[in-house]
């Protein structure tokens, strides 16, 4: 596409898709800059289905940028639980303190601007400038990068970034750079899929260059990898149940400070006491956990050196910032008020509890 009335063919095809076939997410019915940004956060490395869980509580909670900058970090953890990647909300809970304390609450309107920001990149700064501010600024993410190299006919595999640069600047439309921006993404997760593109359904396929016939890359090969953990519970003298959690290092580098359940070695768990297993999914790791369940006396038996341990009431737990994995095992044992219903559905103090798959 070396020619302007190309580009604008193609500016034109993409946007009337977008203006008929945008799907309705609620970060596009606003224009505040700080929801727009809580989205873009959430939804680096994360489905949408799964930021549509948490994203409208999340803005429940902490509907100004004021408002996220005043919670405790502990807080902001826990409403963050379930989405990964923590180091996400650590940073931007960090530039919410910088906007509203050294910028006097001003959120920064230009890329260039945002970009000084903690955790606000390229990516980030590009989106929120152009959707927010109206910048016209072209974003490049995952799916911007495979609908440009598939309608140029460029090699997947070797595609230089500052030459994609180059070509999405020129295609952008400079009075809809938000709108542009979005369609790109959005014909890239919802059309242009990575191994099965729906060239058919595809708005710019009569000016695509490989319409499908392009080489398709490696998946990833995973890699698996055995867990046990240990459900011990109890009902305190005050007659509330408890959960015992394990805090992981807050010096680690996987997400340090969470609440999990304590780790035991999966070869010495009893079989009988077996509760639950699951898969968890870890950028590249297939975990295959298997759960226990222990009584409060037996947790001395599987007590690891240097690590934080706490008996959590049931009803704090979901204001806990637990790992994503703790609150999936803690859902499925229905241990997790709010998830399910207000009661714990674990039956605590007696002896065989009936557990959910
Ligand atoms: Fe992607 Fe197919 Fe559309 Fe080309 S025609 S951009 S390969 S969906």
């Amino acid at each position: 596409m070396t020619a302007e009335p190309e580009r604008k063919e193609f500016r034109s095809r993409l946007l009337s898709w977008f203006d008929k076939n945008a799907r309705d997410l609620p970060w596009r019915r606003t224009s505040d800059p700080y929801a727009i940004w809580v989205s873009e956060v959430m939804l680096q490395q994360t489905r949408v289905a799964a930021v549509l869980d948490h994203y409208e509580r999340f803005m429940c909670r902490y509907p100004t940028l004021q408002a996220l900058a005043d919670a405790p970090e502990e807080d902001v953890l826990a409403s963050w639980s379930g989405l990964g990647y923590y180091r996400r909300a650590r940073l931007m809970h960090r530039a919410a303190k910088v906007v509203a304390g050294e910028l006097g609450g001003r959120f920064p309107e230009t890329s260039i601007e945002l970009r000084k920001l903690p955790g606000i990149g390229e990516y980030t700064s590009a989106a929120i400038a152009s959707i927010g501010f109206g910048e016209a600024i072209a974003v490049i993410d995952g799916n911007v990068e495979r609908v440009l190299t598939r309608v140029l006919g460029w090699d997947e595999k070797t595609a230089l970034l500052s030459r994609m640069r180059e070509e999405a600047a020129k295609l952008l439309v400079k009075d809809r750079p938000g709108d542009f921006n979005q369609a790109m993404m959005e014909l890239g997760a919802t059309v242009c899929l990575p191994r099965a593109p729906l060239c058919l359904q595809c708005p710019v396929q009569p000016q695509c260059l490989t319409r499908g016939e392009h080489a398709v890359g490696e998946r990833k090969k995973m890699k698996s990898q055995r867990a046990a953990y240990a459900f011990v519970r109890r009902v305190s003298r005050r007659k509330v149940p408890e959960v015992l959690l394990a805090q992981r290092p807050k010096d680690g580098s996987l997400m340090p400070g969470m609440w999990e359940l304590p780790a035991i070695d999966p070869d010495t768990a009893a079989a009988e006491r077996h509760l639950l297993a699951v898969r968890h999914s870890i950028t590249v790791t297939n975990y295959y956990v298997t759960v226990y369940g222990y009584e409060a006396e037996e947790e001395r038996a599987f007590r690891r050196g240097g690590t934080v341990r706490r008996w959590f009431a049931v009803e704090e737990l979901a204001q806990l910032p637990l790992t994503g994995l703790a609150r999936k095992v803690l859902k499925r044992l229905k241990a997790l008020p709010g998830y399910t219903t207000r009661e714990p559905q674990v039956r605590f103090g007696e002896s065989k509890p009936e557990f959910s798959q």
